[in-house]
């Protein structure tokens, strides 16, 4: 038998905090109460501030954020439109599937895994479709089966240099909520997200905002849809009701989940996902014979670190043993990655400790399979951090 509490390190659905929990249960409610509007308009203010929009509508559809990216594209593209997409990861690569899939003309940049957007070669794409062939560039932000987080502020940079009108498409599903994101500041026209990553709730919910030039192109876009559709939601929304049943506990939990992030404060939100993600990259660094996916400093991802392990390692193993005899779920090497790589989610309700717990477990777990590492080097590396981090704060505070 299993005690105590199973460690969730995989990066979505993270962990529901108490708070949030207790405040989901509560009894079933009327969806068309006159005073429903009291629980579900704050909802939306509260979403454009994790955004950091002032113009976008946003939108909350019952699915997950794949739910959201059918929205985006269904509402807002036609059917044989060029797409410039790029692929360096299973979710980049399932992004560029359903685009295929629903019909799009997709233009496909294929990037090493362990890279982001290839902003140059979008550059270039851009400033030679003088035609304006191209309608939307789409972007993974947070690529999550490699830690790696792509830089949106410099394809909104790419577009305006080349003076081109394509709308930008953002799936930011494992970054809103814990990594910068500036929907307005970047100019961008589609972010799709989820409940079940930053925001710390349970799946149930694709989130979508969309830019006021992305709402004209909905009006007048003919792809086939009907649940997810922009001017049904919009009539609806527009006094904090839904066209059809909404999920109103997660509404409560939102609530309380949006609570929490702006009485820590987004931007701290943001600090302490990079202090949590540097302990974990110090401790793998401290780890013989690993090394993360992401191959740049740069393009390191604060809410998922994915880890190569050694060769002479199989890195389900790691998973497994992880599971089985430390009650730790990470995440596992998807696609060409299966084997080869084992990922430790870090994001949402999240602290130093509970980090620690994840890196010892882990370091338990690569030494089951087979690894030669140093049974708590990676540990001290990311006990040295946060305190140092720690110390430093203390120093500034006195000051
Ligand atoms: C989790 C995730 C998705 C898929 O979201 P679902 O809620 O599982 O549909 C898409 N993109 C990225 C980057 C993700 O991390």
């Amino acid at each position: 038998m299993k005690t105590g509490q199973n460690h969730l390190f995989i990066p979505g659905p993270t962990n529901v905090p108490e708070r949030v929990r207790m405040a989901m249960n509560v009894p079933m409610q009327d969806m068309r109460a006159p005073d429903f509007g009291d629980l579900t308009l704050p909802l939306f203010a509260g979403l454009k501030k994790v955004f950091r929009t002032k113009s976008a509508e946003v939108f909350m559809y019952p699915g997950s954020g794949t739910g959201a990216w059918e929205a985006a594209i269904t509402n807002t593209l036609n059917n044989g439109d060029r797409v410039l997409m790029s692929r360096f990861g299973q979710f980049s690569h399932l992004w560029v599937d359903m685009a295929e899939r629903l019909g799009l003309d997709v233009d496909c940049i294929d990037v090493e895994w362990g890279k982001g957007v290839p902003v140059e070669q979008y550059a270039e794409k851009l400033k030679a479709d003088t035609e304006g062939r191209i309608k939307a560039v789409f972007v993974t932000h947070n690529e999550t089966a490699t830690g790696v987080t792509s830089d949106i502020a410099a394809v909104r940079a790419a577009l305006d240099e080349a003076d081109h009108d394509a709308m930008l498409y953002v799936d930011t599903v494992s970054g809103l909520g814990s990594v910068d994101f500036r929907f307005d500041d970047w100019g961008v026209d589609l972010a799709v997200s989820g409940s079940q990553k930053g925001l710390m709730l349970p799946a149930g919910l694709g989130i979508l905002a969309a830019s006021q030039k992305a709402i004209e192109a909905s009006k007048t876009g003919t792809m086939d849809r009907c649940f997810f559709d922009f001017a049904d939601m919009m009539k609806m929304n527009a006094d904090g009701y839904f066209p059809y049943t909404p999920p109103t506990q997660l509404f409560h939990g939102m609530r309380e989940s949006l609570g929490m992030i702006f009485e820590e404060g987004l931007d701290n939100v943001i600090a302490r996902h990079y202090r949590l993600g540097e302990g974990v990259r110090r401790a793998v660094a401290a780890w013989d014979g690993c090394e993360l996916c992401a191959t740049d400093p740069k393009w390191y991802s604060d809410t998922v670190s994915a880890i190569r392990v050694p060769k002479n390692v199989d890195a389900r193993d790691v998973i497994s043993h992880g599971y089985s005899r430390y009650s730790t779920s990470f995440g596992s090497g998807l696609s060409q990655l299966a084997g080869k790589v084992f990922r430790i989610g870090h994001l949402g309700s999240l602290n130093e400790v509970m980090c620690i717990a994840g890196i010892g477990s882990a370091e338990m777990a690569l030494a089951d399979a087979g690894a030669r590492i140093e049974l708590g080097s990676g540990i001290a590396a990311a006990q040295a951090w946060y305190r140092g981090d720690m110390q430093q704060e203390l120093k500034i505070a006195a000051e």
